[in-house]
């Protein structure tokens, strides 16, 4: 059984937690400056800390010129405890065990398989029963399991996922009722964004957009994931481009992520040359060779992401976006054009830039929403 033994319900020992990590190392004097709280408060709290092993302590710098002792300095412990997420994608599943600064300690893949309400239970209580088969020792165990769904998610229910349905099992319940550990459902954007949050950037206001089977963007506003009705907001792929345009699986036609989302481009460039399939790599090396149906549709494909961009910007003004993306990651000309038809006067000062984290932003960020949940804190930097 496996069960967290520490409750941070006291906002001082939030606060104090979260200013111990965002600032590497600390000693109690700048914590008292910093937070406003009395000496010894600061003192009752880091002592609860220390001894539940959330921080630590350790000695720098220099003594003061009247002699005495080496500043002790406390710092946040990331292996005090363990996090694990599982990412289900359209065609598998990725779980990985991280410490809390999300630090990989194991990760495991299932590929090619159909998504399905039969088989995902069965498939993540075996990828969870092998992490919890070789957990590390640590002084409070898992301390979450995140899930990362393509698709909407409110208040820890999946209200609608267009790639497969995963509507008459309750994973929470489930999977919480085995593992004996709190259990989050989020949309896979909206952790890509925390990640970047948390990860990339010092800026309070950002958006993820997450360019791979479909578009969706993750924002934080002032430090918090704008959700909206339903868990519906960032659905940008579904902003309509062409109103008389291809029908999309939403039920509207001519939706942004049905000219630029990753695997449409894709396969359109597969149609055009005719192949049955065509890596990532092999489109790279056809971009640079001059190619002109690949730079063609690259073309094409930044253009229509610049409109869904735009569209963004207009609306949420954010200081930053990170475009997470693998063509683009491939092909960073994708970003210079993309930036380049950001000539509105909205636009035009808003950085575009590829996702320092790619792939990994989603479990990083669920490494996050764990964390952020067991320590009670928000809008966490590690940065
Ligand atoms: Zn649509």
């Amino acid at each position: 059984m496996h069960k967290t033994n520490l409750d941070i319900k006291e906002n001082n020992e939030a606060v104090i937690i979260k200013a111990i990590i965002e600032s590497k190392s600390i000693s109690r004097a700048q914590l008292s400056v910093l937070t406003g709280l009395t000496k010894p408060s600061v003192t009752t709290i880091t002592k609860r800390l220390l001894d539940s092993s959330l921080i630590e302590e350790h000695e720098i710098g220099t003594p003061s010129s009247l002699g005495g002792r080496k500043p002790i300095m406390l710092k946040f412990n990331p292996k005090s405890a363990l996090s694990i997420g599982i990412n289900i994608r359209e065609d598998g599943f990725d779980g990985t065990l991280n410490f809390l600064d999300g630090a990989v300690i194991d990760h495991f893949s299932k590929n090619k398989i159909t998504i399905s309400e039969e088989n995902t239970l069965q498939e993540l209580v075996a990828m969870l029963n092998m992490f919890f088969l070789n957990l590390p020792s640590t002084p409070h165990g898992v301390i979450g399991i995140t899930i990362s769904i393509h698709g909407t998610v409110e208040n820890n229910k999946i209200i609608f996922v267009p790639h497969y349905s995963l509507d008459s099992i309750d994973l929470v319940e489930e999977i919480s009722k085995i593992f004996m550990v709190p259990v989050y459902l989020e949309n896979g954007a909206n952790l890509a964004a925390l990640a970047e949050y948390a990860f990339s950037t010092k800026y309070d206001n950002l958006i993820s957009l997450n360019v791979y089977g479909g578009i969706g963007a993750g924002i934080i506003e002032k430090g918090e994931l704008l959700i909206g009705h339903n868990g519906q907001g960032g659905e940008v792929g579904h902003t309509t481009l062409y109103p008389n345009g291809k029908l999309c699986p939403c039920g509207n036609h001519g939706c942004l992520e049905q000219y630029a989302a990753n695997d449409i481009v894709i396969s359109t460039i597969e149609k055009k040359l005719q192949r049955k399939s065509i890596s990532l790599s092999e489109v790279k090396d056809l971009y640079y060779q001059n190619n002109q149906i690949v730079v063609n549709s690259i073309n094409e494909m930044a253009y229509h992401l610049s409109i869904g961009v735009q569209s963004l910007v207009a609306i949420i003004a954010p200081d930053i976006i990170f475009l997470n993306n693998p063509l683009s990651k491939e092909i960073p000309e994708i970003l210079k054009i993309l930036n380049d038809h950001l000539s509105s006067r909205f636009s035009k000062d808003t950085t575009v830039l590829n996702s320092p984290l790619g792939y990994n932003a989603i479990q990083l960020g669920t490494t996050i929403n764990n964390t952020q949940r067991f320590l009670n804190v928000k809008n966490l930097k590690f940065i």
